[in-house]
């Protein structure tokens, strides 16, 4: 079922000033998935290819899930807000508010074994927290027996090539991946 019809009551009532047709992406993926990623807000390419993360962070975010052995078709990946905000600042507050009820939704739906938060803004609405990532990332919690892991968002790592590595560990972690050390062969 259409994204959008699958959650009409959402769509219903949402006020008008939150919505812009041309700026709407909806999320992708299984909704049997165990793994949810949630994002900030898409951008420019993801409005233009109209699904989440597949500019240049999801360039990165692709890099990595191909390196640890996770498919992007068995994730369900969406973001806080499904509209990408002007110059692309930063999602507001009443922006969030209107939109995270939809998220809250799509989780009882997928009922995901665990929630991967990317970056600032889903891992602070999720965790309830004022903490910043970068005390926070790669550490597992629990919200309503629902496992959450926030981690770097992959655009951090463009600007910040340390962070990279950083991102990959906490999506081992994540999806039970974590590195034994063992060298491959094509690495030799
Ligand atoms: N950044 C996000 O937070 N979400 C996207 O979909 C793309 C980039």
């Amino acid at each position: 079922m259409e994204f959008r019809e699958r959650y009409s009551e959402f769509f219903e009532q949402l006020d008008s000033d939150y919505f812009n047709e041309k700026r709407f992406v909806p999320s992708v993926g299984t909704t049997e998935s165990d793994y949810m990623l949630v994002g900030e807000a898409p951008g420019a390419n993801e409005v233009e290819e109209g699904e989440p993360f597949v500019g240049r962070a999801g360039k990165e975010l692709d890099d990595i899930l191909h390196e640890i052995g996770v498919k992007k078709k068995d994730l369900y990946i969406t973001n806080l807000v499904k509209i990408r905000p002007p110059e692309n600042r930063n999602p507001k507050k009443d922006e969030i508010e209107a939109w995270s009820p939809l998220l809250e939704k799509e989780i009882e739906e997928v009922d995901p074994d665990i929630i991967i938060t990317l970056g600032n803004f889903p891992s602070k609405y999720m965790l309830e927290t004022s903490k910043g990532i970068s005390q926070i990332h790669g550490r597992l919690f629990t919200r309503e027996g629902q496992k959450i892991m926030p981690v770097y968002h992959p655009a951090a790592t463009l600007y910040d090539r340390s962070k990279g590595p950083e991102l990959e560990k906490d999506l081992r972690k994540a999806f039970g991946k974590e590195n034994t050390g063992q060298t491959k062969l094509g690495d030799l």
